[in-house]
């Protein structure tokens, strides 16, 4: 019928309008700043780097394996990665990155990024109070101000950091099994080398 989407979205408004007079959740505006939303979980705005403990920097999760770098479609993360090893999160020497920046004026917060990462390093913030006059030098972000902790991360998005969580978890389980599997071996290794030793003939006086 001629005008009928019209008329359905008229009947929307006059809803919410009236229905605004009885009922706050047909309120359609708010008195923001003053007055916030409640974000759904589910909400994205741009990336940051998770960290774990107490220090942002040796507690980054990131590796700088640089895949995300590879996959940003705007090609907005920039990488550098370490000449030295530290220890990881699983007890195991990785690299880690010197420098990671994002130009935040061209990522589009298509969590790909988030999505290619196999360390649990990166994932996406709510913040989207980023307003800011120098539109290049501003919104170009390093490590230091992506660096944010597991804590943040369960408090915006509780339900996938719980995963994470549980993922990181097994992997963790995984390798302390394979560094007491191989710490077992090397001295059952050493052990039948002495006897193999103490075994051989004594050579003639
Ligand atoms: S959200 Fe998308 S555009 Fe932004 S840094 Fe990640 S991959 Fe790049
Ligand atoms: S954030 Fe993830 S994918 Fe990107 S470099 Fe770090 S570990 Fe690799």
């Amino acid at each position: 019928m001629l005008g009928e989407q019209i008329i359905k979205g008229m009947a929307v408004t006059a809803k919410n309008f009236l229905g605004s007079y009885v009922s706050e959740e047909r309120l359609p505006t708010i008195q923001y700043p003053e007055e916030r939303q409640k974000l759904p979980e589910a909400t994205r705005q741009f990336p940051f780097l998770v960290f774990d403990g107490d220090d942002p920097m040796k507690g980054l999760r990131c590796v700088a394996c640089q895949i995300c770098e590879k996959e940003c479609p705007p090609k907005c993360i920039y990488i550098v990665k370490s000449k030295d090893k530290r220890v990881d999160y699983k007890g195991q020497m990785q690299l880690y990155p010197v420098t990671f920046d994002i130009d935040l004026s061209v990522c589009m917060s298509c969590q790909i990024c988030v999505e290619v990462c196999p360390f649990e390093s990166i994932k996406m913030d709510t913040d989207f109070e980023l307003s800011n006059s120098d539109r290049f030098g501003g919104l170009l972000v390093n490590k230091h101000q992506l660096a944010k902790s597991n804590s943040h991360y369960r408090k915006i998005h509780p339900t996938d950091a719980a995963a994470s969580d549980a993922a990181l978890a097994v992997e963790v389980a995984k390798a302390q099994a394979k560094a007491k599997a191989d710490a077992e071996a090397k001295a059952k290794a050493a052990a039948e080398a002495k006897a193999k030793a103490a075994a051989q003939p004594a050579p003639p006086a």
